[in-house]
């Protein structure tokens, strides 16, 4: 059955948006990318006027997803959302990873529509294209995001086009052209597959829909934000591990945190918010190490963890604003201990992680090992992806039932 906040009509918040550099203006209810000065924009709530009329208790008796939180969000009708589930995700101890007095949780993102956290943000982003009147949007993606474009641009009668890098996972691949879009490998990495989503804006009349240059797919992930407070009673963990690509989720989930704040809903201080990056694509990690507020474009990117392959973020002093302002910071894991990590989890815990989550998993461990957390905090790790989607260790064990079966020299 359609969820009940899906039936109703609410009171919406949205006063204008916001340069998230410059905080010059800009008005609600209009098609827009970036800002002026070629930034991301930042929606902005009465806040005040919200809290007034909703309150914590209230929200708690509605259907447990994300439009549970509708006032926060930007959509104004609610006929112009479109929906495919998007369910609160458990969050799930791992008693057997944990260390010391402290506890280890994984937000396990990966039961959302599309097997990824992408869901979150398309999900917002292809709402608002459709209240806003767009029907063709273009994007580049290492996978989960042109997945969950494809699903909810489909669903909303949008057509979409999207971009690829060759060695994206095949899995993705077909499933973008599965729910409908029109999907191109490019033989390059995915700022290559975005220039040629930017240089087609001209002749094909599509809207940029990359990561951040339309201002809504925040708003989608900060409803991470939203649910984990409200799933942790509103008393935030000490830290969470989060793994950073392009950042949204970063800065969505801190854009939550700051709002919940500054009405007073939260309890208690924020959490340290801890950039993962792989190895060999970590832009982020090195400007945080130099101290700069811009990350500079990383050459040469590669990690099997393909969704935070990002060589260069548009959001990056987004990034790293709320990495500082969290008191959190950022660091690097290798491929090797990312796959370690992942077999680790699944033969412990019998949770089988993607490879980006199981870098957050891989940091923990890091973390501990060099003194940059302690062992007696509470930790939420994000596992953004389903496990399934990416490839596994091989298993080619084989038992010829024609033969006699020596069963305890065998096993
Ligand atoms: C997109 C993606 C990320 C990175 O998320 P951002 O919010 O863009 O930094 C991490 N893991 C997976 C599986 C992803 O698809």
């Amino acid at each position: 059955m359609i969820s009940e906040n899906l039936r109703t009509d609410r009171k919406t918040f949205t006063t204008h948006l916001e340069c998230g550099l410059k905080g010059d203006r800009y008005s609600a209810d209009q098609i827009h990318g970036l800002s002026k000065a070629g930034k991301p924009l930042l929606v902005k709530y009465d806040l005040k006027e919200l809290a007034s009329t909703v309150t914590r208790h209230e929200l708690a008796q509605r259907p447990a997803d994300i439009w549970r939180y509708r006032e926060f969000l930007p959509v104004r009708k609610t006929e112009n959302i479109v929906s495919l589930g998007e369910i609160h995700t458990p969050i799930i101890p791992l008693p057997n990873l944990q260390e010391g007095t402290g506890t280890l949780y994984v937000k396990d993102e990966s039961r959302l529509p599309t097997g990824s956290f992408k869901a979150r943000g398309l999900c917002l982003a292809v709402s608002m294209a459709k209240e806003l009147g767009l029907n063709k949007v273009a994007m580049p993606t290492n996978g989960n995001a042109g997945a969950a474009l494809a699903a909810y641009g489909v669903r909303a009668g949008i057509q979409c086009y999207v971009f690829c890098p060759e060695d994206t996972p095949e899995i993705n691949v077909r499933e973008i052209a599965a729910q409908g879009a029109i999907v191109r490998r490019v033989n390059g990495l995915i700022h290559d597959c975005g220039r040629i989503v930017r240089e087609g804006i001209q002749e094909m009349g599509w809207f940029d829909f990359s990561t951040l240059k339309e201002p809504y797919r925040i708003e989608g992930k900060k409803t991470m934000g939203l649910e984990l407070a409200d799933q942790c009673q509103w008393k935030l963990p000490d830290v969470i591990f989060y793994p950073t690509g392009g950042g949204t989720g970063l800065i969505g989930m801190w854009k939550a945190f700051q709002e919940l704040k500054s009405i007073g809903w939260i309890e208690g201080a924020l959490p340290r918010m801890v950039a993962v990056q792989a190895e060999g694509c970590a832009p982020i990690v090195k400007a945080y190490q130099q101290g700069e507020r811009f990350a500079e474009t990383w050459e040469n990117a590669h990690t099997i963890a393909a969704g935070i392959r990002v060589p260069a973020a548009i959001g990056d002093f987004l990034m790293l604003d709320a990495i500082k302002e969290s008191s959190g910071y950022a660091l690097t894991v290798s491929d090797t201990a990312i796959l370690g990590a992942r077999d680790i989890a699944a033969a412990k815990e019998g949770f089988l992680m993607c490879p980006e989550g199981a870098a957050t998993f891989a940091a923990y461990q890091k973390s501990l090992a060099e003194g940059l957390i302690a062992s007696s905090e509470s930790v939420v790790l994000f596992n953004c992806a389903s496990g399934l989607k990416y490839d596994l260790p091989p298993m080619n064990e084989m038992i010829d039932r024609h033969q006699p079966i020596h069963y305890s020299n065998m096993f």
